[in-house]
């Protein structure tokens, strides 16, 4: 089995969004801000062969520099999840599974391409994609808060596809992959666990997009419901340290992974590790 993670364009988020009611006195100590309280924020990907599938978790904020989000987030396009892909020995049309965790623009926006003017393909031409029933119907009547957060361009075409399945409870992907749902940073967040030879890997999307968010406390302003949030925080880390699960930041400029352990003030980073180098 080969677990990789797939570099895609980083971009910069305001401080404030990124870590909620936490004072920037406290935030700036663990994760630093620029002149304009932009943080440099990592937009992983993450690709898992088990030998018969080949699955994606996520593409990223694609490709495309007119997107009218990629100016107010200063979208860095030197990192490209098909020059990644590539790098890893993979082209787009081997992939067989993508998981979508959900379909903000940061998370799908590879999903799709422009096939001519006006039209779009799919990237993954050959590939089963994953969403959450809630998440897919969340994005198609998007509430008034999360609005901006949906570009149909990424996911409309999906509907008629063929290629799409809408998941409604926890199921498995493979033999190594269990997709659990959340509900506090949007409507059926779907975020994979991955079985391999050594340690179990969390991918911790945006539930806990960095090291930095694992108190209970550090929710991004972005989640919908806070305190939904704490609570599936609370017992995801609890389980994950009990299990000596790797914690992989999808989000975190700074830290890839890292190990937890349980202290006093609740399950803590242990050490952080590059990923390539644990599952090499
Ligand atoms: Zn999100």
């Amino acid at each position: 089995m080969r677990i990789i993670v797939l570099e895609t364009p980083d971009f910069k988020i305001d401080g404030g969004a990124y870590f909620g009611v936490v004072p920037k006195i406290i935030w700036e100590k663990k994760y630093p801000a620029d002149e304009n309280n932009m943080c440099n924020a990592a937009c992983r990907s993450l690709l898992v062969d088990d030998g018969e599938n080949i699955i994606l978790v996520d593409t990223g904020t694609g490709n495309e520099p007119d997107n009218k989000t990629a100016e107010s987030y200063h979208t860095d396009y030197s990192k490209n999840l098909e020059t990644s892909l590539e790098q890893a020995g993979y082209s787009n049309e081997d992939i067989t599974h993508v998981i979508l965790t959900h379909l903000h623009f940061d998370h799908c926006g590879g999903t799709t391409k422009p096939d001519g003017d006006n039209t779009r393909k799919l990237s993954f031409p050959n590939a089963v994609h994953y969403i959450s029933r809630l998440q897919w119907e969340n994005a198609n009547n998007p509430n008034y808060r999360e609005k901006s957060s949906y570009l149909k361009e990424n996911f409309g075409i999906l509907e008629n596809s063929g290629k799409l399945i809408l998941v409604e409870e926890g199921i498995k992907i493979g033999k190594n992959i269990e997709l659990r749902l959340f509900n506090g940073h949007t409507y059926g967040l779907m975020l994979p666990l991955i079985y391999t030879d050594k340690q179990p890997v969390f991918f911790a999307g945006d539930l806990i997009p960095a090291k930095a968010s694992i108190p209970l406390s550090w929710i991004s302003a972005y989640d919908l419901f806070p305190l939904t949030s704490i609570d599936e925080k609370r017992s995801l880390l609890t389980e994950a340290a009990e299990n000596d699960w790797i914690l992989l930041f999808q989000h975190d400029y700074y830290n890839e992974c890292c190990d937890l352990e349980i202290t006093e003030r609740g399950v803590r980073a242990k050490n952080s590790y590059i990923f390539k180098e644990l599952f090499a």
